[in-house]
């Protein structure tokens, strides 16, 4: 075959294994420079990357390439200056930025008649593991409002996006059932309107507001704890609007049962419906964010500096964004190049947390949290908990260390890679739907880190 052929063939391969964004921001830009003895060699467009798709995509590229040459090869990465001086040819100047960021106040502020901001919508909502659960439930509701989802409460930490989530279903049905009402509330706001109403003698006013309405999107609810009055309000509100089918959608920053203190009969509503929560983005999930971000605000920045800023910045959505916001700022005001060495003066104090795991430590707190020893987990047992345990320990080995899957077969007591294949895409189709399973995984992370 010759390397042409067998080079698009293994494209074809990892558009279906990576996302969109990571292809085109990334392997699409690699070069199969030669392929001989059992060596491929890898062009990339600059240092930077070679490190990263090393680290990150190294498995990736070689068991596709395996497979194909029906070879067991080794991968070296080079940087590849012709494709570099051809692709710097074609973009031209590698940061410009076409308008200014901030947004027009006058035209996006909120409508005073449902309290929704029109740009929040599920079209510029980036779709992945931490939340197409959240995602599809959303979808649910928009084509049939009040009915199986109700209440929809979604929780998660800050930035993780539960404000354009909740926002952008308001805007959805908005659209989609113009008849009916919508109202979108902060509970702080809820709070606040009805001190006043009470003040003010106009609580029949304020109760008519919110039982009448069709869709009641009430965010960061967990505000509401410890304020007795707003809660009986609130509880009033919600089965009003409840028993005569109408939406009721919630955020908070933890789950219902968590938020103290809450009276009792409140939580078991909250928790009658439908609860999903939203995990962080993983590191695909980050990229495509900035790069929403960016098209966004029409702006470019070169797809190396992206990955930069998503490999370090991983808490959300929201620091991700404003870590781009002050890049380019700064860049702009000091006319800098955008560049991963530029990004990194802005955000050197985050390099700690490209602190490498070992993979004894991902043995060890996986063992560790399923109280087994780390010498069961990589044995043979069969034993129901064990296997799960060491299924996850080995889609952690893959995820966050980016282990080749020979490797995690060895670390788990001999095991096949094919063995590794199955494990970790069965945890990856698990992730999405099984809140108690990313329950597990997302503490196993923090102890790591
Ligand atoms: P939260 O309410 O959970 O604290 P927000 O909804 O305010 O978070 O999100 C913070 C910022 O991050 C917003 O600008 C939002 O548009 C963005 N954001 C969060 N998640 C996503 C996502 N999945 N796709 C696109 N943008 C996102
Ligand atoms: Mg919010």
């Amino acid at each position: 075959m010759d390397l042409n052929r067998l080079w698009q063939n293994t494209q074809e391969e990892f558009k279906i294994a990576v996302s969109e964004a990571t292809y085109q921001g990334i392997l699409a830009q690699t070069r199969l420079v030669s392929l001989k003895n059992n060596i491929a060699t890898i062009g990339c467009s600059n240092t930077y990357f070679c490190e990263l798709i090393e680290k990150r995509y190294y498995s990736l590229i070689k068991e596709v390439i395996d497979r194909q040459t029906k070879k067991n090869n080794s991968l070296v990465f080079v940087v590849d200056f012709q494709e570099k001086k051809e692709k710097k040819e074609k973009l031209g100047p590698l940061f410009k930025i076409k308008k200014t960021l901030s947004f027009d106040k006058k035209n996006n502020g909120f409508s005073s008649e449902t309290g929704l901001l029109p740009y929040y919508s599920l079209d510029t909502f980036v779709v992945g593991p931490a939340n197409n659960f959240a995602h599809a439930a959303a979808l649910g509701i928009i084509k049939n409002p009040g009915g199986a989802y109700n209440p929809f409460f979604v929780w998660g930490g800050v930035g993780m996006g539960k404000t354009h989530l909740i926002q952008a279903i308001g805007n959805a049905i908005t659209e989609q059932h113009p008849q009916l009402k919508i109202l979108y509330i902060a509970a702080e706001t809820f709070t606040n309107e009805l001190v006043s109403a009470l003040q003010n003698k106009t609580i029949t006013k304020f109760k008519k507001k919110y039982r009448t309405c069709d869709v009641l999107l009430v965010d960061d609810i967990q505000f509401i704890a410890g304020k007795e009055y707003s809660q009986e309000e609130f509880f009033h509100t919600f089965n009003n609007l409840y028993l005569s089918g109408r939406q009721i959608i919630l955020t908070s920053d933890r789950k219902p049962e968590e938020i103290q203190p809450l009276e009792d009969r409140l939580i078991s509503r909250f928790m009658g419906g439908l609860t999903v929560d939203i995990q962080p983005p993983d590191f695909e999930m980050r990229l495509a964010i900035l790069k929403q971000k960016s098209k966004e605000r029409n702006i470019s920045v070169p797809e190396e500096t992206l990955s930069f800023l998503a490999e370090t910045i991983k808490s959300n959505a929201r620091e991700l964004e404003g870590a781009l916001s002050q890049l380019v700022n700064k860049a702009q005001s000091s006319n800098q190049e955008i560049t991963p060495d530029y990004a990194r003066t802005l955000f050197g104090f985050k390099k700690k947390q490209l602190r490498r795991i070992s993979s004894r430590s991902v043995l060890a707190k996986t063992a560790n949290y399923f109280s087994f020893k780390t010498k069961d987990l990589c044995g043979k047992s069969r034993k129901a908990e064990l296997v799960i345990a060491r299924h996850i320990a080995m889609y952690l080995l893959r995820k966050d260390l980016s282990l080749p899957l020979v490797k995690i077969g060895e670390l788990l007591g001999g095991k096949d890679h094919t063995t590794v294949i199955y494990a970790i895409g069965k945890v990856e189709k698990q992730f999405s739907v099984n809140q108690n399973l990313r329950h597990q995984i997302t503490t196993i992370r923090k102890s790591l880190r």
